[in-house]
């Protein structure tokens, strides 16, 4: 079977809810993947950074072997013995108290949500289900039906109404338009610190702080989305860390296995997640010990190989080169550490394009909103591959 024999038996079985760059890999190892023509390809996606630590790492690799040779899932109707080690060694790395494990990060967003309403309640006191919590237009927190009722992307949101009521959107980038938005039923207000599937959207310096005082001065729960931008991926540990924010909630997913199984949680004080009590909340396989080995796994990773220093260091040189590259096509770059988004003029014809040109000379990137290109290869990434990457990044970006 080739390459067009896989395509056409995905196309003909599968929904098509996704509009994938037509290659089928077979094989991944660190920022490289091979399709099944053997070709091979550098990964500028990183699996929407979900594969931080790069492709089948063979330390989270070796975790997960032993792991599932021993005991997969317990249920939380049972106690096992990873789940106890994850939650204290992410509790060090991060600075929140306690954590809540999810699996994929919208059912950790639509946790976060639940706990800011709960904490609403009982706490704040807000009359029972009046809580509103405001977001950021242009915002992505995922796909349930609650999430994208907050969504101002139509093909996320247009045809699956009715819409879960409770959230009020105002524009992204203007802290002044949250502060006008708090009324005393606001719970929290939930943002991305830079809007990765909007296109790498970067907001002003000091919206961060400024949001998260006003919420401050409010009583407001400020509940950061870290779920692409943390973990690494921007040259901090978090996002968040370049404004010295620290959230009352923090979501994280994605990078937190590594690629290798969907885990996510929660972060919050011993406050606000010692609000849930038994029944009211739970997933038969979060925290499962196959999940909690894995991410164990993949966040010894982080810290053993500093990748957070790495996506810096190789992200501010990226950055500069790509700036280098004299296209015609290019409105204007932008992102933090190696989060980067190639934002195209109107009239260069569509960044897919671009991204097929790419893809034919051995780059795997992906277009984000018809305009922007965005290059976020695993943190591992060397001086070396970058060097290797720019010159046929550079003659597709000077193409015709
Ligand atoms: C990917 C993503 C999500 C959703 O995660 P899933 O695992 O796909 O459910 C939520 N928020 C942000 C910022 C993301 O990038």
């Amino acid at each position: 079977m080739n390459t067009r024999d896989y395509i056409e038996i995905e196309d003909k079985y599968g929904a098509h809810n996704y509009h994938p760059l037509d290659v089928v890999i077979e094989r991944g190892e660190g920022v490289w993947v091979y399709d099944v023509d053997g070709k091979k390809y550098l990964d500028c996606l990183s699996a929407y950074s979900a594969i931080n630590q790069g492709h089948v790492h063979p330390a989270i690799l070796a975790a997960m072997l032993e792991q599932a040779k021993k005991v997969t899932l317990t249920s939380r109707a049972f106690r096992n013995d990873q789940l106890p080690l994850f939650y204290k060694e992410l509790s060090e790395m991060t600075g929140f108290e306690m954590s809540l494990p999810m699996n994929s990060g919208a059912e950790a967003v639509e946790t976060a949500l639940k706990l800011a309403r709960k904490w609403a309640y009982e706490v704040k006191g807000i009359p029972r289900h009046q809580a509103e919590i405001i977001v950021g237009s242009g915002n992505f927190h995922g796909r349930t039906v609650s999430i994208i009722s907050f969504s101002t992307e139509p093909a996320y949101r247009d045809d699956f109404g009715p819409f879960t009521p409770g959230f009020k959107v105002v524009p992204y980038g203007d802290a002044d338009a949250v502060e006008k938005a708090i009324t005393p039923n606001t719970a929290a207000v939930m943002l991305e610190p830079i809007q990765g599937e909007a296109g790498v959207v970067v907001p002003p310096d000091g919206y961060l702080r400024r949001v998260a005082e006003a919420c401050k001065k409010n009583n407001v729960l400020f509940i950061a989305d870290e779920i692409q931008t943390g973990l690494g991926r921007t040259g901090k540990l978090f996002a968040c860390d370049y404004e010295g924010i620290h959230p009352d909630i923090m979501v994280i997913g994605k990078a937190l296995s590594g690629g290798f199984y969907p885990v996510s949680a929660v972060l919050a004080s011993s406050d606000l997640l010692g609000l849930f009590n038994p029944g009211e909340h739970g997933s038969t396989f979060g925290g499962s010990p196959l999940a909690a080995a894995v991410a164990r796994a993949a966040l010894k990773v982080i810290r053993d190989e500093k990748l957070t220093e790495n996506a810096a260091k190789m992200g501010e040189y990226f950055m500069e080169q790509l700036e280098e590259i004299p296209s015609p096509h290019v409105q204007k770059i932008r992102g933090k550490g190696l989060l980067i988004g190639v934002v195209l003029k109107p009239e260069a014809g569509g960044a897919r394009r671009f991204c097929e040109a790419l893809q034919q000379k051995g780059i795997l990137a992906k277009e984000t909103h018809e305009r922007v290109i965005r290059f976020a290869p695993p943190l591992i990434i060397d001086k070396d591959t970058i060097d290797w990457a720019l010159p046929t990044i550079r003659e597709v970006l000077m193409m015709p």
